[in-house]
């Protein structure tokens, strides 16, 4: 293998930290550009093989026939998500690979930690002890013990954080569209999770199906004073909906990693700005809601993962057929996929 040339997008300290670790010593010439991919900042991959991308880039039609037409070869996503590429127009046109698992405990943990700091008002208790203030006024939690948790998504991350769910002694049911049959979790009906649950974790991928599962209509279904955590992606929820779900007392507290207009503004620092966007202010200014800006992946083990998986994915692309962590195109042919061979999908 020459020296394969990578216009790495999105790039923040911490991942060249990582990235620069990782290819120490291996044929790569990397290019770290803050900006995001986008149609606008395409051009920057001129003389590129390969784009490095993240959650919040945007690769749709445009910027696929942009890479094309520059003989860009690879789009290596460093995330597992990749709803925002057009993965079906790529097909036969660009190769994509991604990073599946890069550590689904950082993320697990993260959500259980929004979880313990909101019910036992831990944002709230910091500030105030910074403030020497001592008070315990307006500062009362609930058990974790004996409560029921609906998991949405018992994949990686959604199994972990039922083990950690059951470690507190609490009552899991789930949902999933493809129920893991012999786990021994105890899989419900949508409605019946709604229903059920003081509290909703949502570990699924976002599709066309299950965009705004949770809308006026699913908050009406659920307990009053009903926890959600979103660590998966900000469009599984209507933001507005949760707004007035929060506003009528029907929704408890929210702990959001993840928004669904994130990318304007996550991993940006605007404490200068006024902020546009009015849902995202109102939710930040409700006391029991908890946003970090898409986080919950970041542990040294995470990074340390993302780098190494990334830098193979592009050497099993340019070494030879294998591509172990192509993306699914679920092209025509999917009965004949090679994907179940680990060869390239085209
Ligand atoms: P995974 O593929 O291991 O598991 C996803 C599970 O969701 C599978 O069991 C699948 O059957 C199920 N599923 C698919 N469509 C569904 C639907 N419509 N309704 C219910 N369940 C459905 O994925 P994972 O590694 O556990 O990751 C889960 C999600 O977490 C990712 O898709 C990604 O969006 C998100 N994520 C977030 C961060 C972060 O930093 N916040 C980091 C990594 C992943």
């Amino acid at each position: 293998m020459g020296t394969v040339r990578i216009a790495f997008f999105d790039a923040k300290d911490y991942d060249r930290n990582s990235f620069v670790r990782a290819s120490e010593n291996l044929n790569y010439e990397i290019s770290y550009f803050e900006t995001r991919l986008t149609e606008r900042t395409v051009r920057l991959a001129e003389g590129y093989d390969v784009v490095c991308v993240f959650v919040n880039d945007d690769i749709n039609r445009a910027v696929i026939d942009a890479l094309v037409s520059m003989n860009v070869k690879l789009i290596a996503l460093r995330c597992a998500g990749y709803n925002n590429v057009d993965v079906e127009y790529a097909y036969q046109k660009i190769h994509i690979v991604r990073v599946p698992a890069y550590s689904p405990y950082a993320v697990a943990e993260h959500a259980m930690a929004l979880l313990l700091t909101s019910i036992r008002r831990i944002h709230k208790a910091y500030i105030r002890t910074k403030d020497f203030n001592f008070s315990l006024n307006g500062l009362t939690g609930f058990d974790l013990h004996g409560k029921t948790v609906g998991v949405v998504g018992t994949g990686k991350i959604g199994r972990i954080f039922i083990d950690i769910c059951r470690g507190f002694g609490m009552n899991i049911i789930a949902y999933d569209k493809f129920p893991a049959e012999g786990s021994g979790i105890e899989y419900v009906t949508l409605d019946e999770l709604w229903k059920r649950s003081d509290i909703i974790s949502f570990h699924c991928p976002l599709t066309d199906e299950n965009y705004h599962m949770v809308d006026t209509e699913s908050i009406a279904k659920m307990k009053k004073g009903v926890v959600l955590i979103n660590t998966s992606r900000g469009a599984l929820i209507d933001a507005e909906a949760l707004v007035e779900g929060i506003k009528q007392r029907k929704v408890g507290a929210a702990c959001l990693d993840v928004y669904e207009e994130e990318s304007n503004v996550f991993f940006h620092d605007y404490s200068n700005h006024i902020v546009d966007d009015d849902t995202l202010a109102r939710l930040i200014s409700m006391p029991n809601v908890i946003v970090t800006s898409h986080q919950a992946f970041l542990t040294e083990e995470a990074l340390t993962n993302i780098a190494d998986t990334t830098l193979r994915n592009v050497e099993d692309f340019f070494r030879d057929e294998y591509c172990q962590n192509e993306v699914c195109y679920k092209c025509p042919q999917v009965d004949t996929c090679r994907q179940k061979h680990d060869r390239k999908c085209f």
